[in-house]
């Protein structure tokens, strides 16, 4: 999460600014005279050109098969008859369909740098979102759509800066045509959190955080699922070594919290669900979008990219894959599997 300036915040909400921009992870962009990365939401900031790194990217760059994106979404079908899921149950899971929504677009932001590590939140977004669409559809034959399935997203005509900038809760509102929407993210905290430079956070500050729209708060089972999903994150953190808490705070379905900066940016403090509602409704737009189509909608923000470490296990190692199998289970555990 970000810290912004008041008036930066009223500007930002004026714009119709959501997460992805004020608070749920947007990554900085890197300064030209300094590895450290400076916050800039600002029209003026210069884009950061795309570095390919070294040999990462390749643990889940393959296709995914049956899981459409904004641009085919006519394609998708249904998948949910006919499947050999792996884990199915004997049980009748109830048919759901999931929009899947991989926050941000290629080149809104991303790191590159000695220990940055080339980190990219929107490539980091992606691929859990096709992996998490790969599980969903393969193992459990539960139906799913992509707001993007590549770098760019294309909703309604508008197109990247156009939707986050402008018209970001067209990303809720492609779920329409679901029954939960789900956006992926990476957090951020404020600078100079905990007395530590933005971008070098210690593993004590990572951490899930899922936050549920109106129309999920109202649902005791999304919550649950919220609440799965977060057990199954903070499971693998505790597995590879990226927390200090083994647990997640399950929230109790009849009293979510609020997102607050002391839990986003707390050190040693377990994860949980919270909500973020202002007088307008729900403060992110994509949750917001969602809401206007009477979808709950989840943001997860998986962990912290402003912990090396965290980056590194990201890029180099199978973490994303790891984050979109608990995401996966979660969602399934809702479904009734
Ligand atoms: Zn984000």
């Amino acid at each position: 999460m970000k810290k912004f300036s008041q008036k930066l915040i009223i500007f930002a909400l004026m714009l119709g600014l959501t997460c992805s921009l004020i608070s749920c992870g947007t990554l900085p962009k890197r300064s030209a005279s300094s590895s450290s990365a400076i916050e800039s939401t600002e029209s003026t900031a210069l884009p950061v050109p795309y570095s390919e790194p070294q040999t990462p990217r390749a643990v889940l760059d393959t296709p995914v098969s049956g899981a459409s994106g904004a641009a085919n979404q006519s394609q998708s079908g249904s998948n949910t008859s006919g499947s050999s899921g792996s884990r199915r149950s004997n049980s009748q899971p109830r048919k759901i369909k999931v929009c899947i929504d991989p926050g941000h677009y290629h080149g809104a932001s991303e790191l590159t740098g000695e220990d940055l590590y080339d980190y990219e939140e929107a490539y980091a977004t992606l691929q859990i979102g096709q992996e998490l669409a790969r599980i969903l559809k393969e193992d459990y034959g539960i139906e799913c759509y992509l707001t993007r399935t590549g770098d760019s997203i294309s909703i309604n005509g508008y197109t990247d800066d156009q939707i986050d900038q402008q018209n970001i809760a067209l990303r809720g509102k492609y779920a329409a045509d679901a029954d939960l929407f789900v956006s992926l993210h990476t957090n951020a905290n404020g600078e100079n959190a905990n007395g530590q430079p933005q971008m070098s956070q210690p593993i004590a500050i990572n951490k899930p955080i899922i936050i549920a729209n109106t129309n999920a708060c109202g649902s005791p089972e999304v919550i649950n699922m919220c609440n799965a999903i977060g057990t199954n994150i903070a499971k693998v953190y505790n597995e590879v070594g990226l927390a200090t808490v083994d647990y997640f705070n399950e929230a109790d379905p009849n009293n979510i919290v609020d997102w607050s900066e002391s839990l986003n940016d707390g050190l040693n403090i377990a994860g949980t669900v919270c909500k973020r509602v202002d007088s307008s409704g729900d403060f992110y737009g994509v949750l917001r979008g969602a809401a206007d189509v009477g979808v709950p909608g989840i943001i997860i923000e998986h962990g912290f990219h402003t912990v090396p470490e965290f980056r590194y296990s990201a890029m180099y190692g199978n973490l994303l894959k790891m984050l979109a199998e608990a995401d996966a289970e979660g969602i399934a555990k809702y479904a009734g599997f």
